[in-house]
């Protein structure tokens, strides 16, 4: 019987990987439920490609499109409604977690309510409700299998070895993003267009930009801390420009374990979508003799902020990682409009932390509270700064 694929965010970067993954797999897998943002003409080909029952757009008058559209044989909803159907409606056992954001909270909570496996790449999902999201989780006897590369790469080199007794810590690398040797003044003036042009990874917008700021990372240490119950102190990050070993572990007894691969999203895709299988993935070979050397240095939180930024929501939990995660939500969406500069995006994160109420964040009411009171705080702030910028 072919694996039930339901895909929340299926035009973006992951989502289209994911479908290659799934094309390059004959009979393994059936596309049950598609759901994406504003772009309702790719999902209509990729309707007619992968016959989903199901699909969903963001906006009704997008949904009318496609129903107009001859292509679309599937039964088409849209927003909020068609988001938690396709999450839970449409029968699948794996749902793939890949909207951007805060916006995917909802739905993947109701795709665990439902009993599906989860792969995720929506990492924010962790970072805002990690206890809330793997409680329900374990309770509904659920995986979550991560689709983020350096997750993926944590979890092969751990192999399920006792957490407590054998680990002593695990090892995230980030390439250092394009600005890995900018000095701190040209930080000040680089534009979106620099930003966005990642030396090793093809992504969407929000999360290379994340990746420049080096933002990601610490999203991804908080998203390791829930998924594989590590304290704080258990996880680390490298910097590493080859972006070739994805992740470490290392072991009480001083061994390291590596997971390597050539920078393509594809593997950790098939890895979720087959687990507990390995099977054969269409991407280029790595080969070590060619590269010749892998290189590795302490990042620099002096430069890069929002890594400290991260490191101390990270101790704190609490709601101080949902307040994290929004503003820095917001901060991005305004650096890429070009109304701030890239180096207001630490500052306004950091502003919301400073002047954030407390909480325990351990229900789903409390997270959204503090996600929008971080919104508007940091919404009232941008005011302030996009004034000061220049033209
Ligand atoms: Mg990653």
């Amino acid at each position: 019987m072919p694996k039930k694929i339901a895909i929340l965010g299926s035009t973006g970067s992951i989502g289209e990987n994911t479908l290659r993954v799934i094309a390059d797999n004959p009979g393994r897998f059936e596309v049950v439920a598609l759901a994406a943002g504003s772009n309702w003409e790719r999902l209509a080909g990729q309707a007619r490609e992968f016959s989903p029952r199901l699909v969903s757009v963001a906006d009704p008058v997008n949904a009318g499109h496609l129903r107009n559209s001859r292509s679309c044989g599937a039964r088409v909803l849209s927003g909020d409604e068609g988001l938690l159907e396709v999450a839970a409606g449409a029968g699948a056992d794996i749902v793939v977690s890949a909207l951007v954001g805060s916006e995917g909270l909802a739905p993947t909570l109701a795709a665990i309510e439902a009993g599906a496996s989860i792969a995720l790449a929506n990492k924010e999902v962790l970072v805002m409700a990690g206890e809330l999201v793997t409680q329900r989780a374990r309770a509904r006897k659920v995986p979550i299998l991560p689709i983020d590369s350096e997750h993926a790469g944590v979890s092969q080199a751990l192999a399920g070895r006792p957490r407590g007794r054998e680990v002593l810590r695990i090892i995230l690398t980030a390439s250092g993003g394009p600005f890995r040797t900018t000095s701190l003044e040209s930080l000040c003036g680089v534009t979106p267009a620099e930003a966005l042009r990642h030396p090793t990874w093809k992504m969407g917008p929000k999360v290379t930009i994340d990746s420049a700021s080096l933002m990601n990372k610490g999203l991804e240490l908080i998203e390791a801390k829930w998924l594989f119950d590590l304290s704080p102190e258990q996880v680390d990050v490298l910097i590493h420009p080859e972006s070739v070993v994805h992740a470490l572990a290392e072991f009480v007894d001083g061994s390291m374990l590596a997971q390597m691969s050539v920078p393509d999203m594809r593997i950790s895709i098939s890895q979720a979508l087959c687990y507990p299988e390995r099977v054969p993935c269409q991407v280029p070979r790595l080969d070590l003799a060619r590269l010749g050397s892998l290189t590795f240095e302490e990042p620099d939180t002096g430069r890069f902020a929002c890594l400290g930024h991260a490191r101390s929501v990270l101790v704190e939990g609490g709601i101080a990682p949902a307040v994290l995660n929004a503003a820095n939500e917001v901060a991005v969406e305004a650096f890429l409009g070009g109304h701030i500069g890239f180096m207001e995006i630490p500052a306004l994160v950091g502003a919301a932390l400073e002047g954030r109420p407390s909480g325990s964040g351990d229900s789903l009411e409390e997270v959204m509270g503090a996600d929008r009171w971080a919104r508007e705080f940091t919404a009232s702030r941008l005011n302030g700064v996009r004034s000061k910028v220049r033209p």
